[in-house]
C-alpha cells in the first residue's frame, strides 16, 4: 500500500522519548511511525529536524465575538500555526459562554474562522452553576471559574466553589480554576484606592502572593473533598506547587498548568514597564535564582503543563488609561513553543519534556488524548517539524497575534517550528500560514463523546 505523506529521516519525540523514524501519514492520521522504508505519494525530508506531535494550548483568549481589535480566531489561531500549536482550547470573558445556548452560538459564529483545531471552554457564574453538567454534556473542555471577580467576571467564594465541585465531579467536568482571593485582593484593592495611588507597584500589591496561596489552597481542598476534576491556572511561583501537591498527596484529582511568564519575567520589571506587566498572577521572580527554581519544578514533572494565557491587548490599549484600568494579560500564542525549545536547547528540560508538557500532558488532562497529542498510529496527524538550532531575535514585527508585541522581544532564541501540519494538511512553513481560516474543526470535549 501506498501512504498519502511521508516525513522521513526526523528524530520523533514523545514524552516517553525520541527516535528517529519516519511518519506516514494517510487520511489525516497517523498510520505507522517506523524505520522501515515504505513508499508514500508524497514525502517531506524532515533530516536535522525535529517532529513533535501538534502542540496544545488548552487556555487562550481570542475574543471573538468579543473585542476583534485585542484579537480574533482568524488571527489568533494563524498565530498559532505558525508557532507550531494545532489545536487551543478558548475562553473569552467579554462574551463568556455560560448555557448551551451560548455555546451553539458561539460554534456557528466560529465556524470557518479557524486556521486549527479548536475546543472551547465555558464559564461557570455563580448563579448559574446548574448549567455546568449541560455545559460538560454539550462538548465544553473544561468549565473555567475565578475565584476573585476579574475582567468583569464575577468571583467564586468557597459556598459557590463548592456548589460547582459538587456538581462537576459525578459527571467528570474538569474545572480550570483561576485562584486568587477575593477577599485579600478587594482589601487590597480598597486600601490602594484610598492612598491613591496609580503606579504600576499597586499590580503586585492588590495581586499578592498571600492571595494566590488562599485561594489555591480553598480550591484544592475543596477539590479532594468533592472529588472533582481541577486544574489549577497559571501558578506563578513554587510555594503554589507545594499547597496543590499536599491535597494531592491525600487524594484531590488536581493538576497544575504554568506559562511562560513566570519562567522568564521578573517582578520588578513592573516599575519600568508598567501596563506591559500587568498580568494576573504577575510575576513573582525576584531573581534568575527564583526563575531557575520554576525550570527545575517543570523539569520534576511538578508542573503537568503550560500554556499561553494568551490574553492580548494592543499597546494602544495598554497605555489607553492608568494602570487600574488597563487590561490585564500577555499575548503568548507566537511565543511560547519556542520558549521552551529554547529551554530545551539550553539544557534546562528536555525536548521530550517539551513534547509532554505542550502538547501531552494537556491532551490528558482534557480528555483529547491519543487522538490529540499524539503521534500513534490513528491519531491524528497534527504534525510540527521544529529546527532545533534556528536562532532568532523575537521581535514585535515577527508577532501575528493582533497584540503586536510580545514580552519577550529583543530575547535571542533559539529552536523554532518550520512546519506545521493539521490532520496531514501544511498549515504553516517557516512562520507564515499556508491554509486559512476553516481549516481547523471544532473538538468536542470529552463529556460530549
Ligand atoms: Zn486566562
Amino acid at each position: 500500500m501506498s501512504y498519502d505523506l511521508a516525513i522521513r529521516g526526523g528524530r520523533v519525540v514523545s514524552g516517553a522519548g525520541s527516535r528517529y523514524a519516519d511518519v506516514y501519514i494517510t487520511d489525516g492520521r497517523v498510520a505507522a511511525v517506523t524505520g522501515e522504508a515504505l513508499t508514500a505519494a508524497n514525502e517531506v525530508d524532515a533530516g536535522g529536524l525535529l517532529v513533535f506531535p501538534g502542540m496544545i494550548d488548552t487556555h487562550v483568549h481570542f475574543m471573538d465575538p468579543g473585542d476583534a481589535t485585542r484579537e480574533d480566531f482568524p488571527t489568533g489561531t494563524t498565530a498559532a500555526a505558525c508557532a507550531g500549536v494545532t489545536t487551543v482550547v478558548e475562553h473569552t470573558h467579554a462574551r463568556p459562554v455560560r448555557t448551551v445556548d451560548e455555546l451553539t452560538a458561539k460554534l456557528e459564529h466560529l465556524q470557518d474562522r479557524s486556521v486549527v483545531d479548536y475546543g472551547l471552554a465555558a464559564h461557570a457564574w455563580p448563579d448559574q452553576i446548574d448549567q455546568a453538567a449541560a455545559l460538560w454534556r454539550a462538548g465544553v473542555t473544561y468549565l473555567k471559574a475565578f475565584t476573585c471577580t476579574t475582567h468583569g467576571v464575577p468571583g467564586f467564594d468557597a459556598a459557590h466553589l463548592l456548589e460547582l465541585f459538587r456538581r462537576t465531579a459525578p459527571v467528570g467536568a474538569r474545572c480550570l480554576v483561576h485562584c486568587e482571593d477575593e477577599s485579600i485582593t478587594g482589601y487590597w484593592e480598597e486600601s490602594l484606592r484610598a492612598a491613591g495611588r496609580r503606579d504600576p507597584a499597586i499590580v503586585c500589591e492588590w495581586r499578592n502572593r498571600e492571595a494566590e496561596a488562599t485561594a489555591t489552597l480553598v480550591t484544592s481542598f475543596l477539590a479532594r473533598w468533592t472529588g472533582a476534576s481541577v486544574v489549577v491556572a497559571h501558578a506563578s511561583n513554587p510555594e503554589i506547587l507545594r499547597l496543590v501537591e499536599r491535597e494531592r498527596a491525600e487524594g484531590a484529582d488536581i493538576l497544575i498548568e504554568s506559562c511562560p511568564q513566570y519562567f522568564l519575567l521578573r517582578e520588578e520589571e513592573l516599575l519600568e514597564l508598567g501596563p506591559f506587566r500587568k498580568f494576573t498572577p504577575p510575576a513573582r521572580a525576584r531573581s534568575s535564582r527564583d526563575l531557575e527554581r520554576m525550570w527545575d519544578a517543570l523539569a520534576e514533572r511538578r508542573i503537568h503543563h503550560i500554556s499561553s494565557d494568551h490574553a492580548p491587548s494592543t499597546a494602544e490599549q495598554k497605555t489607553g488609561g492608568d494602570i487600574w484600568d488597563v487590561h490585564f494579560g500577555l499575548p503568548g500564542i507566537d511565543t511560547t513553543l519556542p520558549v521552551l525549545l529554547d529551554a530545551a536547547h539550553a539544557g534546562k528540560i528536555s525536548y521530550e519534556l517539551v513534547a509532554e508538557t505542550y502538547a501531552e500532558a494537556p491532551a490528558r488532562a482534557y480528555g483529547l488524548w491519543p487522538t490529540k497529542g499524539s503521534l500513534r498510529v490513528g491519531a491524528d496527524a497534527d504534525v510540527v517539524l521544529v529546527d532545533p538550532d534556528r536562532s532568532w531575535t523575537v521581535s514585535e514585527g515577527d508577532v501575528i497575534s493582533r497584540a503586536g508585541w510580545s514580552p519577550f522581544a529583543g530575547r535571542t532564541l533559539v529552536g523554532g517550528a518550520v512546519a506545521t501540519y493539521l490532520r496531514g494538511q501544511l498549515v504553516a512553513e517557516d512562520r507564515r500560514p499556508v491554509a486559512g481560516p476553516g481549516t481547523g474543526r471544532f473538538v468536542a470535549g470529552a463529556g460530549a463523546r
